[in-house]
C-alpha cells in the first residue's frame, strides 16, 4: 500500500459518514426476490445443460459463483483460490488407439465389427492370443472339455445370458479373453447403439479406496457381429476345404489357429479435476472466529439425457443461488463473530462425491475448525408456507441449530417446520456428519418434476427461497453466543 492510499484508507474508516449500517436488519433486507431469480435463471438455463459433474457447464457455473465471492469481499476458501479441488478416476476411450486385429488376417473395426461394453475402460490394455470357438454361452456354461484355454480368446455364440461366471471362469484360467458372436446379425447394432458415444464420453467415479493408485484393467469381453465372425473363420486355416466361412459351424473346442489382438486406449491422464466452490468469512472475534458455520448447497444435476436438459432448477438451483443470497447478507451484515464457510459442492447426484472430498480433506485457514453444518437443497418449490428439517424433534441428533430454525421460520412465514428425516443421509450434510459436528438440512419436498426435464426455473417460487435465506440468516445471527447449545 502507497502512503497516500494510508491515509485515504485511514480517513475511510475514520469518517462516521461512510460508515454502512450493518448487523441483521440490513442483512434481511439485502435478501432479495429479484436477485434470486436472476441467477436462477442463469443458473437453471438450458445453456448450462443441467450442470452434469464433469461438464463445461458445471465449470462456468463455479466461475459465476467464484466471481460473486470475489466481488463482496469473501476470503479464499478453497485448495486453489475460491475452489476446493479433488480427482475423479475418468475412463473415456481414444478411439485412435482401440482396434482389434488379426495378425496377418482382417482388421476388426471399432463400433461396426466389434463392440466393448461402456464402463468396460479404465486403463490402457491389450490382450492377445489364438482363438477357440467354446460353445454356446447358454448351453455350455462351463470351460469343461477344452484345452488350450490359457493365452487364449473363448469365443461364445451369444445366447443373451448373463456371462459374470464364464468371464470369472476364463479369468481364472487365464484366457487371454472372451469373444461373444452376435446371434442374429444386426443386433448388435442395435443392442450398443450410443455405446461408443458414451465410451468417448467416458464414465467418471469416485476413487475408491481399493482403486486408488495403479487402475487394473477389466478382463477383455469383446462383442463380435456374425460379418467379423465371419471374416475370422474366413482367415483361419481349420476352415474345412470347400466351406464358406458364413456357414461353417465349428466344433466346440475347435481351434482357428490365428492370432487376435485387441488393444484399449483411453484418453487424457485417466482423471479429471472438479471444484468445490469454497467462500470464507472471517469473524470478528479474536477466539470464536476460529468456529466456522459451514452453510452448503450442491450446485451439480444430473446434465442432459436423450437430447433434453434437466435444468434442475430446484433441484439444486434453489440452494445454488439461496446461498448466493446468503453471501449478499453477510456482505451486509459485516463480519460475524464466528467465520462462515460458504460451500457450493459438485458432484452431489453422482454420489456425494464434493462434499465426501471436502470432509475426506477439510481445507479451513489456520487454527479454524468446523462447528456445524447448515445444508440446503430444493428450496423453491410447494406450498410457500411448507418447510421440511431434519434432524427433527424426533431424530436422535435433533440440535440446536434446528430449535434456532424453529423458532425463526415462523417470522419467514413457516408456521410449522415439517420432518425431512428421510432424507438425513440423501444430501450432503450426510458428509459433513462424517466430521463430528451437527448438521441441519432444509428441503421443501420433492415434487412432480423432481429428477425431471421439467423442473425449470419459471416454476421456482422465488420468494420462498428469500424468505428460506431469511431464516437461515437469522439462524446464522442467532449462533453467535459465546457458547453455541447444542
Ligand atoms: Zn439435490
Amino acid at each position: 500500500m502507497t502512503h497516500s492510499s494510508r491515509i485515504a484508507a485511514l480517513l475511510l474508516f475514520a469518517s462516521p459518514t461512510l460508515a454502512l449500517a450493518q448487523g441483521l436488519e440490513p442483512a434481511l433486507e439485502a435478501v432479495k426476490t429479484e436477485h434470486v431469480k436472476s441467477d436462477i435463471f442463469f443458473i437453471a438455463s438450458d445453456e448450462m445443460r443441467g450442470r452434469d459433474t464433469p461438464s463445461d457447464e458445471i465449470r462456468i457455473a463455479a466461475r459465476y459463483l467464484r466471481a460473486r465471492l470475489m466481488r463482496l469481499g469473501f476470503e479464499e476458501g478453497g485448495t486453489n483460490g475460491y475452489f476446493h479441488e479433488y480427482p475423479l478416476d475418468s475412463s473415456a476411450l481414444d478411439l485412435a488407439g482401440t482396434s482389434a486385429e488379426v495378425e496377418g488376417g482382417p482388421v476388426l473395426s471399432f463400433g461396426s465389427d466389434y463392440w466393448i461394453r461402456s464402463r468396460s475402460v479404465r486403463t490402457d490394455s491389450e490382450s492377445s492370443g489364438g482363438v477357440i470357438f467354446a460353445g454356446s454361452s447358454d448351453a455350455d456354461r462351463d470351460l469343461d472339455g477344452l484345452e488350450g484355454i490359457a493365452g487364449s480368446w473363448l469365443a461364445f455364440q451369444d445366447d443373451g445370458r448373463s456371462t459374470g461366471r464364464l468371464r470369472r471362469d476364463a479369468e481364472r484360467e487365464e484366457a487371454a479373453g472372451l469373444i461373444l458372436i452376435e446371434a442374429e446379425a444386426g443386433e448388435y447394432a442395435v443392442r450398443f447403439e450410443g455405446t461408443m458415444e458414451s465410451l468417448v464420453k467416458g464414465s467418471v467415479s469416485y476413487p475408491s479406496e481399493r482403486r486408488r493408485g495403479e487402475a487394473s484393467a477389466p478382463f477383455p469381453l469383446i462383442h463380435l457381429t456374425r460379418q467379423a465372425w465371419a471374416k475370422l473363420c474366413g482367415s483361419s486355416s481349420a476352415l474345412p476345404e470347400g466351406t464358406s466361412a458364413d456357414a461353417w459351424a465349428p466344433e466346440r473346442g475347435t481351434d482357428l489357429d490365428l492370432n487376435l489382438t485387441e488393444r484399449r486406449k483411453t484418453a487424457g491422464d485417466g482423471g479429471v479435476t472438479m471444484e468445490n466452490v469454497c467462500g470464507f468469512w472471517r469473524g470478528s472475534d479474536p477466539e470464536l472466529s476460529k468456529e466456522v458455520i459451514i452453510v452448503s448447497a450442491h450446485y451439480d444435476h444430473v446434465g442432459a439425457r436423450d437430447g433434453e436438459i434437466w435444468n434442475g432448477a430446484d433441484d439444486n438451483g434453489s440452494g445454488t443461488t439461496g446461498l448466493l443470497a446468503v453471501s449478499e447478507a453477510l456482505n451486509a451484515y459485516g463480519p460475524m463473530r464466528r467465520s462462515i464457510m460458504l460451500i457450493w459442492v459438485s458432484g452431489e447426484e453422482k454420489g456425494l462425491w464434493g462434499s465426501r472430498a471436502w470432509s475426506d480433506n477439510p481445507h479451513l485457514p489456520e487454527g479454524c475448525k468446523p462447528v456445524a453444518n447448515l445444508n440446503i437443497d430444493m428450496i423453491g418449490r410447494n406450498a410457500p408456507d411448507y418447510l421440511l428439517i431434519t434432524p427433527s424433534a424426533k431424530h436422535e441428533k435433533y440440535n440446536g441449530m434446528v430449535k434456532l430454525m424453529e423458532s425463526f421460520a415462523k417470522l419467514e412465514g413457516f408456521p410449522e417446520l415439517g420432518d425431512a428425516d428421510e432424507y438425513y443421509h440423501r444430501s450432503d450434510q450426510a458428509m459433513f456428519e462424517r466430521l463430528g459436528i451437527p448438521v441441519a438440512f432444509l428441503f421443501s419436498d420433492i415434487h412432480e418434476d423432481y429428477h425431471q426435464p421439467t423442473d425449470t426455473p419459471d416454476k421456482i417460487d422465488c420468494d420462498k427461497i428469500r424468505r428460506v435465506v431469511r431464516t437461515v440468516v437469522r439462524m446464522l445471527d442467532g449462533m453467535q453466543t459465546d457458547e453455541l447449545e447444542f
